[in-house]
């Protein structure tokens, strides 16, 4: 079976192939090719792919041969229309916000896998790319700040006098939150949590940081451990909740997620106006639309002294090992559906892995939200 590893559009730095799993997916009985000079920019020259056993190949030629093609991010229309039909591609594929894809796919009997979608369980775990890039976001983030922050994170006691710690203020404590907690303790800095999730309390406190209590009334969470949407109301009291620690912080990095829709709004003008000039804060939402009122994708924004940063990639800030462990979740994912005795990927959407991530497959949506969504 082929599988081809395309080269990602420019501004990506992240790649879905390190040579360590070319080596795997080569003892499992798999014909690799690689996008020429796709991993070029990370060290990762065709060479070294090509003493492992892969083909170095031109991007059409690629995508005519392959049965599975897997990426970092969507591919485009004109790449489609060189794809094999009931050919497999594994990418994330940002099904709810890109319906022309997802109907493209389904019409041209493609089948497609969507690495958002893989589902939470403990089976799961190893191909959550979520997660694995959540966590390096969520330290990126913090680095990013503390670059551009002019204080020290760490409090010093020095002969010239005492340095007071910097104040970070997290708001959001999933995969990424609980990073950029652990990394801001790292550096020495005070820090504070809130999440609407309440169980999330003692993972703060474990790490060392201060949970702020809010009291919104009830709030839900799936049975994935996502949170469900707040009412208008309940923002507003959280917003209310959060203003002291808002005002008092140097960095605020927000990471609130609502899975499926459009994140929340939290902190707002007048939240930002009361903060000191020269803090920063980090909106990893942005992409979703954001949990920072006026911040914008791929911009850094000056308001009133105060930057927000609207990076919508924070863990190609950290490539390599992005691309180390997204290629992992990849491979994990192909192997645990792989017969190589008959040289066979087996697709059973009834399994509880498959009927989470496939978007298509034979010409028909099948997870189940997609489906509902575009049927
Ligand atoms: P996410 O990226 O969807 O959201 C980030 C965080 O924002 C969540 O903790 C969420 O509760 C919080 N949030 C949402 N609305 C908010 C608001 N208005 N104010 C403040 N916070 C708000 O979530 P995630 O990081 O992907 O993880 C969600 C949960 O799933 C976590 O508990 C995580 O540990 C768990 N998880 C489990 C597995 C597994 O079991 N295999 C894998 C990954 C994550």
């Amino acid at each position: 079976m082929k599988i081809f590893f395309p080269k990602e559009a420019m501004v990506e730095k992240r790649i879905s192939i390190t040579p360590d799993f070319l080596k795997k997916y080569i003892a499992n009985g798999f014909q690799v090719s690689i996008e020429k000079s796709m991993g070029e920019h990370l060290g990762f020259l065709d060479d070294n792919f090509k003493e492992l056993g892969a083909e170095i190949v031109e991007r059409k030629k690629g995508f005519l041969e392959a049965d599975i093609i897997c990426s970092v991010n969507k591919l485009s229309e004109e790449d489609l229309t060189e794809i094999k039909e009931n050919s497999l591609i594994v990418s994330f594929l940002d099904p709810f916000n890109d319906q022309e894809l997802v109907e493209n796919l389904r019409v041209k009997k493609i089948s497609s896998i969507s690495m958002e979608l893989i589902p939470r369980t403990t089976r799961a775990q190893k191909m959550d790319a979520l997660s694995s890039q959540a966590n390096l976001g969520g330290y990126a983030a913090v680095l990013i700040a503390s670059n551009i922050l002019s204080k020290s994170f760490p409090m010093m006691m020095t002969a010239a006098g005492t340095i007071s710690p910097s104040k970070v203020f997290v708001v959001g404590v999933g995969v990424a939150g609980l990073q950029a907690i652990a990394t801001a303790k790292r550096l020495g800095a005070k820090v504070e949590a809130f999440d609407t999730r309440p169980v999330v309390e003692e993972q703060v406190k474990s790490l060392g940081a201060r949970f702020v209590k809010i009291d919104i009334g009830e709030t839900e969470e799936t049975a994935q451990g996502y949170a469900k949407e707040l009412s208008e109301e309940q923002i507003n009291l959280q917003r209310a909740g959060m203003k002291k620690a808002c005002s008092n912080s140097d960095v605020i990095i927000t990471t609130a997620q609502v899975f499926g829709r459009k994140a929340p709004v939290i902190i707002t003008s007048d939240m930002i106006e009361d903060m000191q000039p020269g803090s920063v804060i980090v909106d990893m939402a942005v992409g979703t639309g954001g949990n920072v009122e006026g911040s914008v994708p791929d911009e850094n924004l000056e308001l009133n002294g105060i930057t927000i940063v609207g990076n919508t990639n924070l863990p190609g800030e950290v490539a390599i090992h992005a691309s180390q462990v997204y290629s992992a979740n990849i491979f994990n994912l192909i192997d645990e559906f792989w017969d190589q005795k008959n040289s066979i990927l087996e697709i059973t959407t009834s399994d509880e892995i498959l009927s989470g991530c496939l978007v298509t497959h034979k010409g028909e949506f099948v997870n189940s939200m997609v489906k509902e969504r575009y049927s």
